[in-house]
């Protein structure tokens, strides 16, 4: 099924987040729309976008120097970089919503990324509480992939992996967070309401028959 609405509050930016977690999202930064398989992230200035709208890139600091990218080769070569391991994801996921697990080829170059761009935090005061806080200051293009591969390995070792889901209806991917872990959709509003519709033409014209 093919998403039509860009209207619903799915959309952030230009980009979608439906799927409760941002590393499941840069997956879904390559949808299907009207005219087909879209690219999102054709370039450097939608990356800056897509790591803001997702909540990467937060600080007001880290803000501006991504900013300060736009034309920096090594920020384009960071863009190729992502977008090949955002391919090697789909498929490590797609494996682990079939019941199996990544590859140990992928667990490696995950690991590779970790000890490259370790996370580093700090603690502090907050309200008589002490607080642990990630501190993302890059100072380079490749420092991107400190907040990326940090939500990849808590992805893939997170506890319920079975709540990783892709929609019964489009290749957008989502983690579940229903109570019942009964969720089949990437949306209510892009494929849920559609197939409700669908089903209730059918029943409506009577064809139980091909429903079942
Ligand atoms: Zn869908």
């Amino acid at each position: 099924m093919r998403i039509a609405s860009r209207e619903v509050n799915e959309w952030i930016d230009g980009f979608l987040f439906v799927a409760n977690k941002p590393i499941l999202d840069l997956l879904n930064t390559k949808p299907v729309l009207e005219n087909g398989p879209t690219e999102l992230l054709p370039d450097v200035r939608a990356l800056e976008r897509w790591l803001i709208a997702s909540g990467m890139v937060a600080s007001r600091t880290a803000k501006d120097t991504v900013r300060g990218w736009r034309q920096a080769p090594e920020a384009a070569t960071f863009l190729g970089q992502l977008i090949a391991f955002r391919e090697r994801l789909r498929e490590a996921v797609v494996r682990m919503e079939n019941g199996s697990s990544p590859t140990d080829a992928f667990l490696a170059e995950v690991t590779s990324l970790l000890l490259q761009y370790p996370r580093r935090t700090s603690l502090h005061k907050r309200d008589g509480k002490v607080i642990q806080e990630t501190l993302f200051e890059p100072r380079q293009p490749a420092d991107l992939w400190a907040p990326i591969i940090d939500a990849t390995a808590d992805l893939l070792a997170g506890a319920q992996s079975s709540r990783i889901r892709k929609c019964e209806s489009c290749v957008l991917h989502f983690f579940d967070t229903s109570k019942k872990g009964s969720r089949r959709w990437c949306s209510m509003n892009i494929c849920g309401n559609k197939l409700k519709v669908a089903a209730y033409q059918r029943r409506k014209r009577g064809d139980h028959a091909t429903t079942k």
